[in-house]
Formats: C-alpha cells, sequence, structure tokens
C-alpha cells in the first residue's frame, strides 16, 4: 500500500515527484530540495510522453483552456518521474513546489523550487499529486505494479530501513 512505517510507527506517504521537461537538467537541485525536506526519493525514472500519454496523465483538465499548451509542453522532452516518500509526502512535496503559476510563487514563496526554477504558469518545474487517491493513480502510471506477472516492484520499501 501507500504507507510504511518507521520504528517508531510514524506514518509514511508514498507519492509522485515528476519533473518536468523545462528542468530536466536540475534534476539535482530537485533532489536536494527533496531530501532537505526529509523526504527520500524510493523509484526514478526517466522517460519521455507520447502526446496521448501526457493527454491520459492530465485527464482531468481535458475542458481547461491551457490542455493543450500543457499536453504539448510535457510531451516536448524527457521528464523524469519519482516515488518519494516520507511524512506527509503528498503536501510537503506540493509545498516544496510551490503556487502553480511561477510568478506567483516568487511573490507568495519566494523558497519554493518554482520561484526559484520555474517560468511561468505552464513551466513550472514539476508536478506533485493532490491528493493520497491522486498519488496511487499517478505512481501507478509512472510505475505499473506487476502482481500477477511476477514478483512485485511495489512492495520494496515496507519496511522503512532508513529510519
Ligand atoms: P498544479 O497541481 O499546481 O500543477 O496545477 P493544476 O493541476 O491546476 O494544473 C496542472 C498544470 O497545468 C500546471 O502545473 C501548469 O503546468 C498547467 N497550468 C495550470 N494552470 C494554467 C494556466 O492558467 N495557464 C497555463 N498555460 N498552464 C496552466
Ligand atoms: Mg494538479
Amino acid at each position: 500500500d501507500q504507507y510504511t512505517r518507521n520504528k517508531l510507527g510514524s506514518k509514511k506517504e508514498r507519492t509522485l515527484a515528476l519533473i518536468k521537461p523545462d528542468v530536466v537538467t536540475k534534476i539535482g537541485d530537485v533532489i536536494e530540495s527533496i531530501y532537505s525536506s526529509n523526504l527520500i526519493v524510493t523509484k526514478a525514472k526517466m522517460t519521455r510522453l507520447s502526446w496521448s500519454q501526457a493527454a491520459d496523465f492530465y485527464m482531468e483538465h481535458q475542458s481547461k483552456p491551457f490542455f493543450n499548451n500543457l499536453v504539448q509542453f510535457m510531451s516536448s522532452g524527457s521528464v523524469v518521474a519519482m516515488e518519494i516518500m516520507g511524512d506527509e509526502a503528498t503536501s510537503v512535496w506540493r509545498k516544496l513546489l510551490g503556487p502553480t503559476d511561477s510568478a506567483a510563487a516568487r511573490k507568495e514563496a519566494p523558497q519554493s523550487i518554482r520561484a526559484h526554477f520555474g517560468t511561468d504558469g505552464l513551466k513550472n518545474v514539476g508536478h506533485g499529486s493532490d491528493s493520497l487517491d491522486a498519488a496511487a493513480r499517478e505512481l501507478e502510471f509512472f510505475f505499473p505494479s506487476t502482481i500477477g506477472h511476477g514478483p512485485s516492484n511495489t512492495a520494496t520499501f515496507t519496511d522503512c530501513t532508513c529510519c
């Protein structure tokens, strides 16, 4: 499942951190911020989404005026998908990213990743799942479980050995 417990019994969430094509060369800075926030990277994959894969991933926005631009952008270059884990990982990662619009991020959250590395309201460095349900669905999108097709690759971190 999405939770694992450390020795003190505190709940760890798993969530998706997706680095968008605009900053894929700055992945090191982003990973540093992740570790500085007490989250760890438990899976990582660099890939390139086709137009239709990007459209599937952002299905919830299909009726928005920016949908075509978003899908075009997300399929324009490599992305890095990471499963990250830690206390309240979903909200911690979204807070680390900052507001959706990079200009707003520079005003409202100057320490955030989007404030530092974002360009505008579209090219904004990263994606974070906005709920635990979304995290489960989006992790499955990038890291499909192999249950029923040999050993599962989703149970690797059931017991957190790092803390
Ligand atoms: P997020 O959860 O903070 O990433 O924001 P949303 O779920 O609302 O939007 C998904 C992504 O669509 C954003 O991260 C942006 O890349 C893009 N996006 C959102 N709103 C706008 C907008 O008003 N204009 C443009 N061009 N892109 C947008
Ligand atoms: Mg969103």
